[in-house]
């Protein structure tokens, strides 16, 4: 048997090709006699390492020249003050509109409420963030900032899977994703789109690097206690070397970009090939779930993530078992953990069960997981 397969959401599992690379590298990195974590980062070394790593990373997702892209720090959650650090100042009134989909999308708003006013265009709270809100719906400020969403909310498991027009609906406030866990997993429309950020700790590499794509007109307007390197104009200004980048995860994700470009699906390449995958990926699972009648995914079928998904053993009264101690539960991860089929368990705010199917999930990790659905169904 070979590896078992990690359904975790984050760290995640890794593209195997890409942790054999990093460990024949290891020691000795292309003859410069070095480990790349053992390299000056103003060396030519890791000069070459960053450049392939930003090229692939724009050829990928199709990145205009006109964004730039920083390799930053902090995770997406130091990033829920930065960026309003970097962005509540385009506009003196110092809003910035949240649309409130799930756990994520809410801490980002709590977070800004720190260095201006936030408004909540809209929220799924009442409903538990099981579906999106249309965005025809959306009450957004005349004069925000910018408007925020998380576009994959990984906890409650929605997705939008289109980008909203905001200038469509009225606003000329530059649209902020936050992308942590479906970047990689689709194409981006940069036209609907003003800045992106995410952790890199699902579809890209090792924790302890964020990425951040940011229109250029949205630079130097970061208010003065903005840490200066956390200023996204300093940090595009010095290439992403205002100070020491993370280096050894950069690496690890450039060989994960080199791994996504090489990826086909019939005609298709890179991140249309995983998003072909994605979506079979995901049906599957969906399917086999939606046709059971011991499981359940409680999400809106039109808003359901591909990456990450939530989901419950039902009682004996049919009614979803949530708490992570029922005897149901218990056995259902141990049964999981002896086939190989690992972190499963769903997330401690949602309880139940929660399988994440990033970039490297293959599909056969997909079927272990359906098969194993249907065996212990039969025997529940
Ligand atoms: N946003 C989203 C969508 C996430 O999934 C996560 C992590 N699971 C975060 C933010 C927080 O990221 P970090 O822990 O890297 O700060």
């Amino acid at each position: 048997m070979g590896r078992p397969y990690n359904f975790s959401a984050g760290p995640a599992t890794m593209p195997e090709a890409v942790l054999q690379q990093a460990a024949a590298e290891m020691l000795d990195w292309h003859g410069s006699g070095m480990s790349v974590m053992e390299m000056s980062h103003r060396g030519a070394a890791f000069g070459e390492i960053l450049e392939r790593a930003e090229h692939d990373l724009r050829t990928l997702l199709a990145i205009p020249p006109h964004f730039r892209v920083l390799f930053s720090q902090g995770g997406a959650l130091a990033h829920n003050a930065i960026v309003p650090l970097n962005l509540v100042g385009r506009r003196p009134a110092r809003v910035m509109d949240f649309v409130v989909t799930g756990a994520w999308s809410q801490k980002s708003a709590q977070e800004a409420g720190r260095y201006g006013q936030t408004h909540v265009a809209a929220s799924t709270a009442d409903c538990g963030f099981t579906t999106l809100p249309d965005p025809a719906s959306w009450r957004l400020s005349a004069d925000a900032s910018y408007v925020h969403l998380c576009s994959n909310e990984t906890i409650h498991g929605v997705e939008f899977h289109t980008l909203p027009d905001l200038a469509a609906l009225g606003s000329d406030a530059p649209l902020v994703i936050d992308f942590s866990s479906h970047v990689l997993s689709r194409p981006v429309d940069w036209t609907r789109v003003g800045l992106a950020f995410g952790g890199a700790q699902k579809n890209v590499g090792p924790a302890g690097l964020t990425l951040v794509v940011v229109r250029e007109d949205l630079l130097g307007h970061a208010l003065p206690i903005c840490p200066s390197v956390f200023d996204y104009r300093t940090l595009a200004q010095a290439h992403s070397m205002a100070n020491t980048p993370p280096t050894y995860a950069i690496y690890i994700a450039g060989l994960v970009f080199q791994w996504a470009l090489a990826q086909r699906e019939g005609e298709l390449s890179g991140v249309a090939a995983l998003q072909a995958r994605n979506i079979v990926k995901a049906q599957r699972l969906y399917d086999a779930i939606d046709r059971s009648s011991l499981y359940v995914n409680e999400v809106d079928p039109a808003c359901r993530s591909r990456m990450n998904v939530p989901f419950f053993l039902r009682g004996d009264d049919g009614q979803p078992l949530r708490d992570p101690a029922h005897p149901r539960n218990v056995a259902f991860l141990r049964g999981a953990q002896e086939r190989g089929l690992l972190q499963l368990k769903g997330h401690k705010s949602v309880g139940g069960m929660r399988a994440s199917l990033y970039n490297a999930m293959p599909m056969a990790g997909v079927e272990a997981l359906v098969d194993y659905l249907r065996d212990f169904e039969r025997q529940a």
